[in-house]
This record gives structure tokens, C-alpha cells and sequence, in this order.
């Protein structure tokens, strides 16, 4: 079986959302310095990386990242090709189809992994209209090639919202650089973190056989 990693590494220096806290790994015991083993000190926020938005992301009183459903996480998906779309997702991208219960975006997004480019306000998100057709049809997860499923500069934060109150698991920081459109199973395990607002998360997909 061949697994397929959609997973970004976590470093000091990676892309983070503005205003997110920088990664830093920094060693607390060292074997160089003559204690018994190497153990370092990881600074991260929530949302780095590949990770899970929990409801509480943006609902007051909402949910956090331990309650997440793990059934939503793993189990049959699909990755559709939008590599077309320019800016934003919109139901038109989505109609035609019958919506999966675990659904990722491949945009051109994933190519700004691959050429290890800085921080992108420009990249393709889902809209607020695309968002409330996911929730009705029943989507469980739904996955993004960027730090954000929402737009930079939203205010509103409506993408976020019409997921999050109807239960659908957000996984943002995908890279499907590598990944075919098509039918996988997926496995998304966050972190338990609780009371968190969101939870890095490792998230691998092999063809079904
Ligand atoms: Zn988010």
C-alpha cells in the first residue's frame, strides 16, 4: 500500500498566517552538553501547518480540537481538480457532482508548496456560497492546498462559520502537489488537543484497492 503524505514538515522559518506564531524547536536537554538524552521545547500555534479548524475557531462557546469527530477524519475521499479556478470556490465548481463525504480542494495553492514560496494572500478559498452547499449536502470534511479555507481579509468570516456551525471538519495546509484527483481513503489524526481551538494534524490518503 502506498501511502501518500499530504502533510507539511513543521520548522522554525515555515509559512505561518500573519499574526500566527513563528515555530520554534529549541533543546532543553542535550546529550552534546552531557545530559542523558536530547529533548527540545516546541512553540507552535494551532493552526500551523496541515491542521484542523475546531468550531470553537471562530464560535464562541463552540467545540475544541479533542471533540473533533475521528470517524469525519477518516474513511473514502476525494480529491477534484480546481486547479482552474482563479480565486474563489464557488457552488458552480461544485455542481454536476455528488458531494463526497470527505472532499479536498487541489488548486493551484499546492504549487506555492512546491516552489517554497512566502506567505500568499492571494490564493484560492472557498466562498461563502460554496461553503453553505458543502454543509447541506452533507460533506463531513473538507480539505484546502492553503493556511486558510476562507479568503484573506474576510471579516465576516462566513466560510468558516457555515462549516464550522454545521459540524464539518475544516483540514487546511494540505499539499496535493503530488496528489491525482481522484477516490482514496484518508486518515487525519490531530493532535487531542484539549480546549484548543485547532490541532496540527498528520493527514495521508492511499488509493482504495
Ligand atoms: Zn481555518
Amino acid at each position: 500500500m502506498k501511502l501518500i503524505d499530504l502533510s507539511l514538515g513543521v520548522a522554525p522559518g515555515m509559512v505561518v498566517w500573519p499574526g500566527n506564531p513563528a515555530v520554534s524547536l529549541e533543546p532543553v536537554l542535550s546529550l552534546a552538553r552531557g545530559d542523558a538524552a536530547n529533548v527540545s521545547r516546541l512553540t507552535l500555534g494551532t493552526h500551523t501547518g496541515t491542521h484542523v479548524d475546531a468550531p470553537r475557531h471562530f464560535l464562541p462557546g463552540g467545540t475544541d480540537a479533542a471533540s473533533l469527530s475521528l470517524e469525519a477524519m477518516v474513511g473514502e475521499c476525494e480529491v477534484w481538480d480546481l486547479t482552474g479556478v482563479d480565486s474563489l470556490i464557488e457552488p458552480r465548481h461544485l455542481a454536476g457532482r455528488s458531494l463526497p463525504r470527505r472532499l479536498l480542494f487541489k488548486t493551484r495553492n499546492s504549487e506555492l508548496w512546491r516552489r517554497g514560496e512566502p506567505f500568499r494572500r492571494d490564493f484560492v478559498s472557498v466562498g461563502e456560497a460554496a461553503a453553505r452547499r458543502l454543509a447541506e449536502g452533507g460533506v463531513a470534511l473538507v480539505g484546502v492546498d492553503y493556511l486558510s479555507v476562507e479568503a484573506f481579509g474576510s471579516r465576516e468570516h462566513a466560510t468558516h462559520r457555515q462549516l464550522l456551525a454545521a459540524g464539518v471538519v475544516i483540514l487546511e495546509g494540505l499539499n496535493l502537489a503530488e496528489v491525482a484527483p481522484g477516490r482514496y481513503r484518508l486518515v487525519c489524526l490531530p493532535l487531542p488537543l484539549v480546549g484548543a481551538d485547532g490541532a496540527p494534524a498528520r493527514a495521508v490518503l492511499w488509493e482504495e484497492g
